[in-house]
């Protein structure tokens, strides 16, 4: 729970001595209470005091690193329930659980799957973020298995064993890239803290139970360990949902620090398509990792794109540069099609005029991500801003001829258009869709 204004002037001199620039530590502590000051401005505070009240001016879901110098991501950083409230900060991270009782041919062949999952939607490079390694077998294999991904991939790795001695020798060889240590329980949580804080590592905090996970977790500051990813364990998808919601709910709303934490959610299904919804299911409602097996990339494409489309932010649309695009072999006598710069408006454009296989430009004018009506309707889209795109990229240098394609929907353009632009307005389709035979039969 967030501490009072009462509850801070215990912590502070009581001297009144007037150094912060407060009459009183009193009005101190209530100004530290609104987060108006810095804990810094009282020279006297003790080191004991400072440590609290730093840890109360933290995010209430606290950002932690993941992976070493070479490739990291955050987590956490939190502030909100809904997206629609400000924004979902920090990508939910995707990983994929390796096991260890499999030959090595199969985990590198698994590794390379997992190397070559990028893709590019929407002029957004989606990725995947972490390879599990689980133990199945004993500490050598174990040992070896991590070795092996370590040196295959260059993804920050999460270690799953409960085996202490072979979680520990595993986290010695893998400290650099600073993985993830699973997990800490009630039993066994001075023993894993000990690894975690030998090797600075971040750890997995499980309990089925949200109370006990709260205990756990205030185990676990006791004993220095800061970084930490919260697991319910094991769960049918709506308890799991249910778990999830009450973590952020008790973070966010409760202000309750001991669950302030990003959380696991791990996916146990052979069917791809039900390992795809599960996973869906957990990043939509708020998972800071999700683990899978499954490595076809039709099915992770889905689960990146659902990613993708929650963590963007709702009051800045995806949008691309807004410049001239040749796209293929052009000429000065290529069309020139207009359209905005939101991004699915640019993209589904162009996959249009690729499909096509006419060489061609399109001029996205910029509208602040604005898609095409709305952009129209909110004057960001009209015969002013596209002449001064076409001015901007000097179409007059680019093509030989004077004809302008727009979109089916803004036909009420034309005439300002032409007036303003002394182009010839030639209406496309109102649908992307129709572009590949409207730039056949352009001729
Ligand atoms: S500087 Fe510290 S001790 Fe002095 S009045 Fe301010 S809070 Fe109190």
């Amino acid at each position: 729970m967030a501490l009072s204004g009462l509850d801070i002037y215990k912590l502070l001199p009581k001297t009144n001595c007037r150094k912060c620039g407060l009459a009183t530590c009193l009005a101190f502590a209530m100004q530290l209470a609104k987060k108006a000051l810095a804990v810094e401005k009282c020279p006297f505070i003790s080191a004991e005091a400072k440590t609290i009240l730093e840890e109360q001016a933290l995010p209430p879901i606290k950002p932690v690193i993941l992976g070493g110098d070479n490739l990291k991501f955050e987590l956490g950083n939190e502030t909100v329930m809904f997206r629609h409230e400000e924004k979902f900060r920090n990508p939910a991270a995707l990983g994929f659980i390796i096991e260890d009782n499999l030959a090595d041919s199969k985990i590198r062949g698994q590794i390379e799957k997992i190397n070559q999952l990028k893709f590019e939607r929407v002029g957004q490079l989606l990725e995947v973020n972490l390879i599990a390694i689980k133990q199945n077998t004993g500490a050598d294999r174990f040992l070896e298995v991590s070795e092996l991904v370590l040196n295959n991939t260059v993804l920050p790795v999460m270690l799953i064993s409960g085996d202490i001695d072979a979680l520990k020798q595993a986290a010695a060889v893998a400290a650099v890239r600073r993985p993830l240590l699973y997990c800490a329980t009630k039993d066994n949580f001075s023993q894993i803290a000990a690894i975690a804080k030998e090797f600075q590592l971040p750890l997995v905090a499980a309990a089925q139970d949200i109370d006990e996970l709260a205990h756990l977790t205030k185990g676990l500051n006791a004993l220095g360990i800061r970084d930490l990813i919260l697991d319910t364990g094991e769960k049918n998808v709506a308890d799991k949902i249910w778990d999830l919601t009450q973590l952020r709910r008790q973070a966010l709303k409760k202000s309750n620090r001991a669950l302030g934490y990003p959380s696991l959610a791990i996916v146990d299904k052979t069917d791809p398509y039900e390992e795809a919804m599960e996973a869906a299911a957990y990043i939509a409602k708020y998972a800071g990792i999700v683990l899978i097996k499954g490595l076809e990339s039709w099915e992770v494409l889905s689960i990146l794109t659902l990613r993708q489309n929650i963590y963007t932010d709702p009051q800045k649309p995806l949008q691309i540069e807004p410049k001239l695009y040749p796209v293929g072999k052009t000429t000065k006598e290529s069309p020139v099609l207009i359209t905005t710069n939101f991004s699915l408006s640019y993209y589904t454009v162009l996959s249009e005029v690729e499909a096509s296989k006419i060489p061609s430009y399109i001029l996205s004018v910029d509208t602040e991500g604005m898609s095409v009506l709305t952009a129209w309707a909110a004057e960001k889209f009209n015969a002013e801003s596209i002449t001064k795109s076409l001015d901007k990229c000097a179409i007059r240098d680019v093509v030989v001829h004077k004809n302008l394609i727009i979109p089916g929907y803004v036909a009420i353009l034309s005439g300002d258009l032409e007036e303003q632009s002394g182009y010839k307005v030639i209406v496309g389709p109102k649908e992307a869709a129709g572009i590949p035979v409207f730039l056949k039969n352009l001729n």
